[in-house]
């Protein structure tokens, strides 16, 4: 079917939803509503594939790397596992990630063993390192910043190590002034447990990413256009209803100014050694080191090659929007936005960049699931123009 109808429009709409964005968001969207409403469904991305940024792909020596940035899946969420395995099986996967501190490679999050190396201890026990830690942690009474975090859970020695430095390169600001929950996202353990997620279930999709797309994807209701962007076409697409993943200042002509996301430039590289480093992600916390962590693809998906692909990440204020910057300024202007996005009917928005949320994989797709229910309940109780309705 043609996607567009310039000029005349005819009396039923091309399609019932356009779906601007092909990442998690936009491509669970597209499939829940395909196969659940019988919608017919064009799902549009200004990139030239599926994925959004789970994208993954061989690179020129056949290596299977991530086009921006190491993703790893990781989810209590039993409801998006039994989603998501319609469409893949999983590889069992547990993400460990080392810190290069003091010219020695420790684990991160910090736990018993970063403590021991460090600093030359031999803390035993959990309530050895409780102890330790407790009587360098300088409490903070009202934690507000991703400095308080920090400082108050393992004090300012081990903050300066591990956390000032990645934080000021990774967002170009301090981390006092940043939200919590940036820092938060990494505990402190006393244990020896050296895994970087604590959730219920980690695994790489077994094919990869983007073949998990292809799958939800693929649709005979669903019409793909890549490479087409949406500010390009908006006029001339005949659909009912707009699904919106996009950033949401761009959607609105950035009416209210720039809504600040950090970018990343990504820096690919196939070596001709087998294996570069020990884990499949380094982290750089240093500032004299202008990346923030290398990653080496092999170790996520098990892939056996003589040569390997790794990743270096370089923060940066211009690019692509990767990362909402969550702090309470730029909160203040997303509600602006967003108070227009809910007086803008029939356009839902959804995602990481639309509801500038700094959301995991897991999240997102647990947000789209979300948001086809309400759809979902909306159509029992009215009819299609009514779900598309509960949608915005
Ligand atoms: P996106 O994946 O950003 O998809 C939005 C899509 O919309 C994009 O493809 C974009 O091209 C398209 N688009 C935007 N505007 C337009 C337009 N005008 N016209 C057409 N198309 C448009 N999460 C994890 O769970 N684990 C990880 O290990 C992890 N690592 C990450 C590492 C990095 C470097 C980054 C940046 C993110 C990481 N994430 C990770 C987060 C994860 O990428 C997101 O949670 C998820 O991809 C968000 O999905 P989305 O659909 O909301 O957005
Ligand atoms: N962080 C840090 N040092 C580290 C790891 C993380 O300072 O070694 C901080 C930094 O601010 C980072 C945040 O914790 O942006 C969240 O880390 P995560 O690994 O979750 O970042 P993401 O994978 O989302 O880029």
């Amino acid at each position: 079917m043609n996607a567009f109808s310039p000029g005349a429009k005819s009396n039923r709409p091309s399609y019932d939803y356009l779906i601007v964005g092909a990442g998690f968001a936009g491509s669970v969207l597209a499939e829940r509503l395909a196969s659940q409403h019988g919608a017919r469904v064009l799902l549009m991305d200004r990139r030239d594939h599926v994925g959004g940024n789970a994208y993954d792909e061989k690179d020129a020596a056949g290596i299977l790397y991530h086009k921006y940035g190491p993703h790893i899946f990781h989810t209590n969420s039993e409801q998006v596992v039994e989603y998501l395995s319609q469409f893949t099986g999983w590889r069992p996967y547990e993400h460990r990630v080392l810190a290069q501190v003091r010219g020695q490679l420790v684990p991160i999050p910090i736990n018993r063993t970063t403590l021991n190396k460090l600093f030359g201890l031999d803390l035993e026990t959990d309530e050895d390192a409780a102890e330790y830690l407790a009587s360098r942690a300088e409490p903070v009474a009202d934690i507000q910043t991703s400095e308080d975090v920090v400082i108050n859970a393992v004090g300012r020695e081990l903050y300066e190590l591990f956390f000032r430095g990645y934080t000021r390169k990774q967002w170009g600001l301090d981390p006092s002034e940043l939200d919590k929950q940036v820092t938060s996202r990494i505990p402190t353990r006393t244990n020896t447990d050296d895994r970087y997620f604590g959730d219920t279930f980690q695994a790489m999709p077994r094919d990869g990413y983007t073949a998990m797309f292809e799958r939800m994807t693929d649709h005979p209701l669903i019409d793909r256009m890549l490479g087409t962007d949406f500010r390009d076409v908006k006029d001339d697409i005949d659909a009912a209803h707009i699904i919106y993943t996009g950033p949401i200042d761009e959607y609105f002509d950035f009416r209210f100014g720039k809504l600040p996301y950090r970018s990343l430039k990504f820096d690919h590289k196939t070596l001709d050694q087998e294996q570069f480093q020990a884990v499949a992600v380094v982290n750089y916390p240093s500032e004299e080191v202008p990346y923030t962590r290398i990653s080496e693809y092999k170790h996520l998906t098990g892939q056996t090659h003589p040569k390997t692909s790794i990743t270096y990440e370089y923060p940066s204020a211009q690019g692509d929007p990767y990362y909402p910057i969550p702090r309470p300024e730029n909160q203040e202007l997303f509600k602006r936005y967003e108070a227009l996005a809910d007086a803008t009917e029939g356009v839902t928005f959804v995602g990481r960049l639309a509801t500038y949320r700094y959301y995991n994989m897991d999240q997102i797709v647990g947000q789209a699931l979300a948001t086809f229910r309400r759809m979902d309940e909306r159509r029992q109780r009215g009819g299609p123009q009514e779900a598309a309705a509960a949608a915005a």
